[in-house]
């Protein structure tokens, strides 16, 4: 007997509601960046391993623990994408698109991270993802927490996040916060989880980030990011506080949240919900000023986010009204191509048709209930004889004959 065929652990089929709620989100999503004047854009799922080895650091998680990467036949070592952000700046880098600059780019699409899954946590998962290239200045950072609240105000579950927010300051104070960091859990650095051992040496700042409760305790009474700010980045972040209480964002700062890599700086944030138990990151992004020289492109700010599809349909039902076909169904044989013509017709005035041409008609009218169609149209030899059609009406169970001009204004 062949071997029983199951899906890629953590990987998980769409179908029926869970695919019309994703398409949902992402429709949703698209049509409210397209009000800040996000234009869609799509990388490809395989890159160097290079790529993203770099850019997220050979201490992260995601590169140490998490990639898709093998060898392919060229023995290129190549990675299915964990996040869209280096992808997308490699893309913007190779294909010399410095002279198209501001530039804002809406993608969405399936990510790949070895994790050990559970309820909201994949090996295949979907993400929107939003990057502002060029992004110079505070309003930049404001504008993008505002796209997030107001995609979460278009989907209704704006109620239900909250807005994490903390500044990383420049690329000075993150030295220096670095430097207290390193001094103040080198003290501890016996009692420090083993991870926390190796981003002691590397990047002390992700053991703020450590979900070792060992480590979590050592964390809180660690030095706090404010004072390693200088001037500028303490103006810079009480800049971006203004304008969000002008502009009506809500947030909550979070001077622990960091986002470990060295090329981030200024504001961080992370969206956040109670409603998910342990997954209770719905996305989350910043400002990543020094990624573009890292990969051989110009000095560019730049700040972006990403917000996780699978977790954003779990907070909700999102309940889709899918388009209710009109079904032909022909009595005999001989009218199926008169049928045929009919449904071509319709679909031509983009009506959704569907020619149900098999069958006893009693299964033909189960089908019909099954697909929600909204009106069935017999096509008999008296129908195609008189261009007069039996049209029932779904909902009422109603009969009437109609030419196919009238047909083709049902609504
Ligand atoms: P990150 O790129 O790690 O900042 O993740 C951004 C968002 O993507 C998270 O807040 C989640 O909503 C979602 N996400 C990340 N990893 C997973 C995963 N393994 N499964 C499902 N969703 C994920």
């Amino acid at each position: 007997m062949a071997e029983k065929l199951h899906p890629v652990r953590g990987m998980k089929d769409l179908f029926n509601e869970d695919y019309n709620a994703h398409e949902y989100i992402i429709s949703t999503a698209k049509s409210v960046a397209e009000l800040y004047g996000f234009e869609g854009a799509s990388v490809p799922i395989l890159e160097h391993t290079g790529v993203f080895a770099r850019t997220l650091g050979e201490a992260s998680d995601v590169v140490s623990k998490e990639m898709y990467s093998f060898l392919d036949k060229s023995n290129d070592s190549l990675t299915m994408r964990p996040e869209f952000t280096a992808g997308i700046m490699r893309a913007f880098i190779s294909g010399g698109m410095h002279h198209q600059l501001p530039m804002k780019l809406f993608s969405n699409g399936p990510l790949f991270r070895y994790d050990r899954p559970q309820a909201g946590r994949l090996r295949q998962f979907h993400q929107l993802n939003y990057e502002f290239l060029g992004a110079d200045g505070v309003y930049s950072d404001a504008e993008m927490l505002m796209l997030a609240q107001h995609t979460f105000e278009a989907l209704g579950i704006a109620g239900d996040f909250t807005l994490e927010l903390n500044s990383l300051g420049c690329k000075e104070s993150r030295t220096r916060y670095q430097e207290m960091l390193f001094d103040y859990f080198t003290q501890y650095s016996n009692e420090l989880s083993e991870d926390s051992k190796r981003r002691l040496l590397k990047n002390p700042m992700r053991i703020l980030d450590s979900k070792d409760n060992g480590d979590k305790k050592i964390v809180a009474t660690a030095p706090s990011i404010e004072s390693s700010y200088s001037a500028e980045a303490h103006k810079y972040f009480n800049d971006l506080q203004n304008l969000l209480s002008i502009m009506n964002v809500h947030y909550k700062l979070n001077p622990k949240l960091v986002r470990g890599l060295d090329y981030y700086c200024h504001t961080a944030f992370e969206f956040t919900t109670d409603k998910l138990g342990a997954q209770s990151a719905i996305g989350g992004g910043g400002r990543y000023d020094g990624l573009s020289k890292i990969m051989g492109g110009p000095e560019m700010p730049s700040i972006g986010f990403a917000l996780g599809i699978e977790r954003i349909a779990l907070m909700k039902r999102f309940t889709t009204i899918a388009t209710r076909p009109i079904f032909i169904i022909p009595i005999g044989d001989e009218n199926l191509e008169h049928a045929a013509t009919i449904a071509a017709n319709l679909r031509t005035q983009n009506i959704p048709t569907m020619l149900e041409h098999k069958g006893k008609i009693a299964r033909r009218m189960q089908n019909a209930d099954k697909a929600r169609a909204r009106y069935v149209v017999f096509i008999g030899s008296d129908e195609v004889a008189s261009g007069n059609y039996k049209v029932k009406d779904m909902d009422n169970g109603q009969e009437s004959f109609m030419s196919l001009e009238a047909i083709g204004h049902l609504k």
